[in-house]
């Protein structure tokens, strides 16, 4: 399926940096694997940064740049010795992209009627707000709006709400100006990938369901 919705310039020019939070870096990581065009943006990315970096006068390292890369590489590099979740794609009921297969994932739990959700740790930042997201096919989901920005990606069935159409494929970058009402295609449940950034609350009805249950 064509991709269409792909992160923001500003998304990909930090996560080329590595200033990206490991959540939205695992969203991030996620598109990239499917979307030869955002793999082709991000190479300019890291060209410029290569470049800015090559002409500034030696400093000395940031304290946390030791941190940031480890949190990337645990991203990217995923060690081929450790899968614990190889046995769970199936119970999942889809396949897990690449970029998620160092991620603990737990098992799906009640959100509301036709809706659950997974805890998704990744290793090295247990802190990090990300969770697989699986709604029943023509589910309406409660209106809600953010402060901070959401990530989010769709890994099977398709999403809509008044900015357009997702796919599998797609990511949606919602901030501040996005409220939202989103319904899950008819044709297929649809499981997405999300991720919080920082301080991010939910509003409203989905906030509600979802703050007590893990903690955001
Ligand atoms: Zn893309």
């Amino acid at each position: 399926m064509r991709i269409n919705h792909h992160p923001s310039d500003e998304t990909l020019a930090r996560f080329a940096a590595g200033t990206l939070s490991a959540g939205p870096a695992l969203v991030v990581s996620v598109h990239l694997e499917g979307c030869p065009v955002c793999r082709d943006r991000l190479g300019r990315f890291e060209a410029v940064g290569g470049a800015m970096l090559d002409d500034m006068p030696p400093a000395p390292l940031a304290a946390d740049l030791f941190g940031r890369t480890m949190e990337r590489l645990a991203i990217a590099q995923p060690s081929p010795a450790r899968r614990p979740f190889t046995r769970r794609q199936s119970a999942l009921g889809f396949e897990l992209p690449k970029a998620m297969r160092d991620c603990e994932i737990g098992p799906w739990r009640w959100l509301g009627p036709g809706f659950r959700w997974s805890k998704v740790r990744i290793a090295g930042s247990p802190d990090a707000k990300v969770m697989l997201l699986k709604g029943r096919a023509g589910l309406h989901l409660p209106a809600h709006g953010h402060s901070g920005r959401e990530f989010m990606q769709i890994l099977s069935g398709s999403l809509s709400d008044e900015r357009g159409r997702y796919v599998p494929g797609d990511l949606d970058e919602a901030d501040d100006d996005v409220d939202h009402r989103p319904v899950v295609g008819r044709e297929a449940d649809c499981i997405c990938l999300a991720a919080l950034e920082g301080d991010t609350r939910l509003h409203g009805l989905l906030g509600r369901l979802l703050r007590p249950l893990v903690g955001f």
